[in-house]
């Protein structure tokens, strides 16, 4: 059982349609995919359409969310949600609050540069990204003006925090992010949460508290996991009665990253699906 629980389509910053991205995931040989678009089920529709004989699909999202870093400031963290109810009301305003938040913010970054004398078009921009805007729409935008040879170096040049274009956008707290998943039916996990190389980390205290309001597990093995990080996530899962999972947090060609590069273990995933209420797993 090959098992790859968190990628990205065009519903946010992949590059893959839904549809592309589940007949990719069955041609280079998963049995089971999730989709886990940034803060939009917008793909789930075309994924089940498309999904061919022999692939389980895991209709499920990646949430953006703040919490308590180690240094006891904001962080942001990226939760991962599956199986919940896409009608769940409040959840569904959140996710449409957090998609307007997105919009707004990738604007003011391409108007800070077009007023820098940068060649960005922000209306272009905004019509290049679907259902949600993300800052790889901008760095594709540079790279096609020539303005930077990629999209990695347009995250180091112009659009990490630490850069002049940054603008932050308002995310949703982490604690009620994890309340909102499990009362939708779904099952949380929280993404690439010592990814060093993304910035800050997320304080440990904090994943602790979150264990107790309903968080179901970890991602531990994921490309931005460094093997010390990956020991310390096992130990904690462990330690709090947590899941562990892999991906590969594949978004096409905006990352170097294969479907189904990290997996997770079949009785992990036996036991994720088991906690879910909103939504099965779609088994073709
Ligand atoms: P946003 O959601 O608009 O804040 O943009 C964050 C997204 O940008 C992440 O989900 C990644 O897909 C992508 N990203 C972040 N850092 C990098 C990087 N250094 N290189 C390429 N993509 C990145
Ligand atoms: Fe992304
Ligand atoms: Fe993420
Ligand atoms: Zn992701």
């Amino acid at each position: 059982m090959r098992i790859d629980l968190h990628t990205h389509s065009n519903a946010s910053d992949g590059t893959d349609t839904p549809a592309e991205l589940v007949r990719k995931a069955a041609a280079d040989g998963l049995d089971v995919v999730a989709l886990t678009d940034h803060d939009t089920t917008s793909g789930w529709a075309e994924a089940v359409e498309a999904l061919p004989d022999g692939l389980s699909l895991v209709r499920g999202m990646e949430m953006s969310c703040v919490g308590l870093g180690e240094d006891g400031w904001p962080v942001p963290v990226h939760l991962l949600a599956y199986l919940f109810d896409p009608a769940d009301r409040g959840f569904a305003e959140e996710r449409e609050r957090l998609r307007a938040e997105r919009v707004e913010r990738l604007r003011a970054m391409a108007e800070r540069m077009r007023e820098d004398g940068l060649p960005i078009d922000p209306d272009a921009v905004l019509d290049s990204a679907g259902a949600s805007a993300g800052r790889p729409h901008l760095a594709r935008a540079l790279v096609e003006a020539g303005v930077v040879p990629d999209v990695g170096s347009a995250f180091t040049r112009l659009l990490a925090p630490s850069g002049p274009y940054y603008v932050d956008k308002a995310d949703t707290p982490l604690r009620r992010a994890v309340e909102m998943i499990a009362s939708a039916g779904g099952v949380s996990v929280l993404a690439h949460t010592r990814a060093r190389k993304r910035g800050r980390l997320l304080a440990v205290d904090d994943i602790r508290e979150l264990a107790e309001l309903g968080l179901g597990g970890l991602e531990v093995d994921h490309p931005d996991h460094a093997e010390p990080d990956r020991e310390v996530l096992a130990g904690l899962a462990a330690e709090l009665g947590l899941l562990t999972t892999g991906s590969s947090d594949y978004h096409g060609a905006n990352k170097t990253i294969r479907l189904g590069e990290f997996t997770t273990d079949p009785a992990q995933f036996e036991e994720l699906v088991g906690k879910a209420t909103g939504v099965p797993v779609i088994v073709r």
